[in-house]
């Protein structure tokens, strides 16, 4: 038996689309089979049944009504599956055997361009890797949705993780031969894994790379734009040429720090609250917040950028009110970069047009309000701002203000706009009012008031006379044409002929109206490049206020730079911190480093603040190399080439390593790559293993730091053992965070002081934390103990476990875990009464002893 032929075809297509849910249009559904019915049925919680398919056995099959498709298709890419969009392409009436279909659209978790899925303030990349022979890698990226690419050579993987981590891509497309190498990313970041293997550059699509001149980014970038071709199949005149850039050209913040350090997601829920770009976040625009993300990832270098930036922060602080207005202005400023993609993707309403107009409309206002101030670099910034006033005005003549988000039922296109279609709508406003004439005169002539006439798409326009006018109504006046409980509906050849032509030059003006929306559509194409261009400006100008905005609501300062390496931070906070608890809570504290301080070992009781204070450290260095004012009174601040940061358990369970294997992975990150020109935080290293393995490990890294790398370090440490290093090593300076006990309670200052701490305040802390009085009593008397017995540190959580129970045996000195001989061992020498024996003999029960040992 065979399949008949529309499954035939099914499977014809389905072979080409392996790895995506095939959606076949049949009628007004969207149809699934065989195994592509059962996991759908599954993942979309919708019903399985069958259809006969000419098979002996029937076919499984799930379906989802056409005009409900978009939410089943953000569900499953939302799962990271691809759907392939196949669809009929000939008319069915007039198609012989089958109707063609074929797939017109790929959608992938890269490659979405609406949908909850995509989130205003968050790019959504498509990334392409492709590793080479000599160990490099090359990594390009776009967002379908703006158009922008990016594009990178690396030199390891440890880079390209870090990379995919900061793109934060839902996708990845790499060659065949390289789909196994990049299965550690896959189970990682729980991306998709496509692959593609052409790599040669398509003809439509040469201009995106005419700059690129390397082999290895071509074909990087080739790979990219043959998958996005290949899925997307159509135009992808909005892509804009790619941007070389270089990891090493930015502040190089690793995907732990990154992580460590809160920068766009926190640690425990991965969202964005309670994040730097949560706290900094009052951009105006979606393309502002998309902005201000990309620059929380990539820092700058470049002294004099970074001075710009500070500029503009600075001006628009000054300049409150202007700053008040141009919030207000891009408040209406609607996200240009995405719909420059949506007109080359040929999906826009004349909503968004009217919303590009409005948008567009607030350009001259900016302009004219930033030439207000009077500032050169400013002035220079509002002359190259792009109003595109010919699009405007087409727009203006064009485009209803209020119009229905079809785009085929009419009600889009102004009047006068046309004269064709003036001249449709005049014969259909004419017929109307020469109806509502007739409705007049009928009334009057039969003498029946409530005599109306109406119109359904059924019957068309007819005559109403109520049941109990109808004696009124002179016999044969009109044509009967349908009877309802209590009216008659009538006709007359006059109103009928006044219809054909109403409703001709209806449709016909609707047919019109969509010509014309079609070819504004085309026209606003024209102008891709110039929006792309303003968004980009506008983005930047949303950016720069934001910073000001925040720099203002919490009282930041200008950061200044040192060329000697000094860093020095007055009345310093942790901006999050300090927004959470607010600022009368919060303590500042100072930090000054120089070439004689090069490392700060922190000391001082837990929950005291220690990681607070080394955090705000490195957020001060991030923020004012993004060029935004900091958090503190004064700042002097080297430029950091990287921060690293070792801080909290942060348990990778997801990449099934142990606590103690991500810290010492993430520490060895931090002293191979960091330089002179780097921060390093370590907090508590070696807590994960036990306290002589723990202690050395903290100490020779503070010496290797110390010795090798000389960058700028904070080191938290609850040994206090290394305090003692101070003396030894010349550029390691102690300081602590005080604590003060009072009535056998402590509290804490949060106050970072000189010097180190001297006491730890274990048990005070677990007495905070309630664990039961006895408990806490017991630990004191067990400390006590400790001290005055000056046992050695306990060495891991088994051994401490087994010398808490030894104190019970303590007086007979026999550990439980010596062996027989060992006990033997002791009791002889304990037996032995050496004042009365000679030399000679104790050489020689000593000579014993040993025999037993040996
Ligand atoms: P440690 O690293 O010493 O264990 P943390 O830095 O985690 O301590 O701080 C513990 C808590 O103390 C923080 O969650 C915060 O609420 C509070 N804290 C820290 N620093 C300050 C400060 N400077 N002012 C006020 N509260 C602070």
């Amino acid at each position: 038996m065979t399949y008949t032929p529309m499954i035939q075809q099914y499977l014809a297509i389905k072979s080409q689309y392996k790895d995506a849910f095939l959606f076949f249009r049949l009628g007004d559904f969207y149809e699934m089979f065989f195994e592509d019915a059962i996991k759908a049925s599954q993942e979309l919680e919708i019903t399985l049944t069958s259809r006969d398919g000419g098979g002996e056995e029937r076919v499984p099959m799930c379906g989802v009504p056409y005009h409900s498709a978009a939410m089943y298709i953000e569900r499953l890419i939302e799962k990271g599956y691809k759907v392939a969009i196949c669809e009929q392409v000939e008319d069915p009436k007039t198609a012989k055997g089958v109707v063609r279909r074929e797939v017109v659209q790929l959608i992938t978790p890269g490659t979405v361009m609406e949908g909850k899925q995509l989130e205003e303030k968050a790019n959504n990349y498509l990334t392409s890797l492709t590793s080479f022979e000599d160990g490099t890698y090359g990594l390009a990226y776009t967002d379908l949705t703006t158009g922008e690419s990016r594009i990178t050579l690396l030199h390891s993987f440890e880079d390209v993780f870090n990379e995919i981590y900061s793109i934060g891509t839902k996708e990845i497309v790499v060659a065949t031969t390289s789909k196994e190498q990049c299965q550690s990313l896959q189970e990682r970041y729980a991306l998709t894994v496509s692959c593609e293997d052409e790599t040669m550059i398509p003809p439509s699509c040469e201009s995106v790379v005419s700059h690129l001149k390397q082999e290895k980014l071509l074909v990087t970038f080739g790979r990219l734009l043959n998958y996005l071709v290949k899925t997307q199949k159509r135009n992808l005149t909005h892509l804009q040429p790619v941007e070389l850039y270089e990891v090493n050209s930015h502040m190089k913040i690793d995907m732990y720090s990154k992580r460590n350090l809160e920068l766009t997601e926190t640690m425990r829920t991965k969202g964005k609250a309670g994040s730097l770009f949560w706290l900094l976040d009052e951009t105006m625009t979606a393309m502002g917040g998309r902005l201000l993300k990309q620059w929380i990832d990539r820092p700058l270098l470049d002294r004099e950028k970074i001075e710009q930036r500070l500029h503009f922060v600075e001006q628009f602080l000054i300049h409150y009110f202007e700053r008040q207005e141009l919030r207000e202005y891009l408040r209406s400023v609607y996200d240009l970069e995405r719909l420059a993609g949506r007109v080359a993707f040929g999906n826009v309403n004349a909503r968004d047009l009217v919303q590009l107009k409005k948008s567009l409309k607030q350009v001259p206002f900016i302009s004219s309000l930033l030439m207000q101030i009077h500032d050169k670099h400013i002035q220079s910034f509002a002359q190259q701002l792009d109003a595109c006033e010919e699009l405007v005005q087409l727009l203006e003549e064009a485009i209803e203000e209020n119009p229905p988000l079809s785009v085929k039922e009419g009600g889009i296109i102004k009047d006068g706009y046309n004269e064709t279609l003036d001249r449709f709508r005049d014969a259909s406003r004419n017929g109307k009012t020469w109806i509502a004439q007739l409705e007049a005169k009928e009334r009057e002539l039969t003498g029946i008031k409530s005599l109306k006439i109406g119109y359904n798409r059924v019957f068309g326009y007819y005559i109403e006379v109520t049941k109990a006018n109808l004696h009124l109504l002179p016999e044969g006046r009109y044509e009967r044409k349908q009877t309802l409980a209590n009216a008659e509906r009538f006709v007359t050849k006059e109103l009928k002929e006044k219809e054909a032509l109403i409703l001709e030059a209806e449709e016909k003006s609707i047919e019109l109206e969509y010509e014309l929306f079609v070819s504004i559509r085309e026209q606003v194409k024209q102008y891709i490049a110039r929006l792309q261009k303003l968004a980009k400006n506008m983005s930047q100008l949303d950016v720069l206020q934001c910073f000001a905005t925040v720099s203002e609501k919490y009282n930041y300062c200008k950061p200044q730079f040192s060329h000697d390496r000094r860093l020095v931070v007055r009345q310093g906070r942790h901006p999050v911190v300090e927004k959470v608890l607010g600022s009368n809570i919060y303590v500042p504290n100072d930090c000054y480093m120089d070439a004689e301080r090069e490392m700060l070992l922190i000391t001082g009781p837990n929950m005291s603040g220690k990681s607070t204070y080394m955090r705000q450290i490195a957020l001060t260095a991030i923020m004012a190399q993004i060029g935004c004012f900091v958090p503190a009174e004064e700042a002097i601040l080297p430029i950091f080439d990287q921060v690293f940061t070792r801080i909290g358990a942060a348990d990778d369970l997801v990449a099934g390593q142990s606590t103690f294997m991500v810290e010492m992975l993430e520490a060895r990150h931090a002293i191979v790559h960091a330089t002179q020109n780097s921060l390093i935080l370590f907090d508590e290293i070696g807590r994960g293993t036990s306290t002589y393995d723990g202690m050395a490990l903290a100490q020779a890294m503070i010496e290797y730091i110390h010795d090798r790398i000389g960058a700028k370090t904070l080191f938290s440490t609850h040994y206090h053992e290394l305090t003692a290093l101070e003396q030894r090593l010349p550029r390691l300076k102690n300081v602590h965070v005080s604590a003060v006990e009072e009535n056998g309670k402590v509290i804490f200052l949060h106050k970072i002081k000189e010097g180190p701490a001297d006491k730890s305040y274990g048990i005070h802390v677990a007495h905070l934390a309630k664990l039961p009085l006895d408990l806490i009593q017991r630990a004191e008397q067990i400390l006590f103990e400790f001290e005055s017995n000056s046992t050695p540190i306990i060495k891991d959580k088994k051994e401490k476990f087994e010398q808490l129970s030894m104190f019970e045996e303590r007086h007979d000195k026999v550990r439980s875990d010596i062996s027989k001989k060992e006990k033997e061992v002791i009791k002889r020498i304990q037996a032995l009464d050496l004042l009365d024996m000679t030399p000679l003999e104790a050489m020689n029960k000593l000579y014993d002893i040993q025999k037993l040992l040996k």
